[in-house]
């Protein structure tokens, strides 16, 4: 029972961003998806916002990431739900909707308890990778709320449920919160990992936690430093929102790589104040991520010099510099 509807679909942008342009030479407009929808996950309520949301202007060709200008510029809600030991599923929401966007549910019954508790349904699924501990719960979530399931295009077949394969460039608009998200390639964690990006959101899975980064178990240092650099030139007060709580062990690394950082000190203070209160730490700002975490800060001089230092000879590649600091993270 599935149809088309153009209301769920991914855009392409004419010509891909920047941020997305893992190639050389001039960008090759990508040929526009259509994304079937189940027509049970439309609620007839819904109808009339939705048409007036459907519109969009014709040729977009960029996202000015720098204006943060977006063509849906929704005030969005975040909201964590814990799972597992230390995961963050993400519940993405605008006031005037009861339909929400879940994100990496990899855990269904804390997901299923929130949504009763709020009186919510699902419009949507964001996976950002395949792991367990972001897909575990999706399956028995479809049991009971049915909803398009977004996913990185090359790890699809491995994570199961996928309906809608996106890429980088790829754009995806959830009409029922007013929003489009721009698909970013980041590999690296994993090598089909992607983000979702939104005025204001980054929903950053494995890839970016706040004052950390994700392990980088499929890909190259150099790759998972591309991709940093593309979730750093964000603008920025784009809001952090990762996959996991780590952010005080990513923080006592932090200080010992910058063991005078003004900033490091200030976020762990606020960070112990709000793991004390019982609240996530997340999300963070990209303006203080470029502050705070060592894995974004290759081209800081004194960050240079204490990898260097580390690795016995002199550095200057940013994926170089960026690897001693992984591997002196996951040493520790
Ligand atoms: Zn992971």
């Amino acid at each position: 029972m599935y149809r088309p509807d153009h209301r769920f679909r991914a855009r392409s942008l004419a010509r891909r961003s920047e941020y997305n342009d893992t190639q050389s030479g001039p960008a090759k407009p990508r040929p526009t998806k259509r994304f079937p929808v189940p027509a049970r996950t439309r609620p007839r309520a819904n109808r009339t916002r939705r048409a007036r949301l459907s519109h969009h202007p014709p040729q977009i060709e960029t996202i000015d990431f720098a204006s943060g200008r977006w063509q849906h510029s929704a005030m969005l809600e975040v909201k964590a739900v814990p799972a597992l030991s230390d995961n963050y599923i993400w519940i993405v929401a605008s006031d005037d909707s009861q339909q929400v966007a879940v994100v990496d549910p990899g855990e269904a019954a804390p997901v299923a308890a929130y949504l009763a508790e709020n009186g919510l349904e699902v419009g949507a699924y964001l996976i950002t990778h395949h792991h367990g501990d972001h897909v575990g719960g999706l399956k028995s979530l479809l049991a009971d709320h049915p909803a398009p399931v977004y996913g990185p295009a090359t790890e699809a077949d491995r994570i199961g449920h996928i309906d809608h394969r996106v890429a980088g460039g790829d754009r995806l608009t959830l009409d029922f919160i007013g929003t489009t998200f721009e698909v970013l390639d980041v590999p690296g964690h994993t090598l089909g990992h992607i983000a979702y990006v939104t005025d204001g959101v980054l929903l950053a899975g494995d890839a970016l936690f706040r004052a950390g980064c994700g392990r980088v178990f499929e890909g190259t240092h150099d790759q998972m430093q591309t991709s940093l650099a593309r979730l750093r030139a964000l603008p920025d007060a784009t809001r952090v929102y990762g996959g996991h709580e780590y952010t005080q062990k990513n923080l006592a690394f932090a200080q010992a790589v910058e063991p005078d950082s003004k900033a490091i000190q200030e976020a762990i203070e606020e960070v112990d104040r709000l793991r004390a209160a019982g609240q996530p730490s997340l999300p963070g700002t990209l303006a203080e991520e470029r502050l705070i975490n060592p894995f974004l800060r290759w081209d800081d001089e004194g960050v240079r010099a204490t990898a260097s230092q580390r690795a016995g000879r002199e550095l200057t590649d940013p994926g170089d510099i960026f690897g001693v600091l992984r591997d002196w993270k996951d040493a520790s």
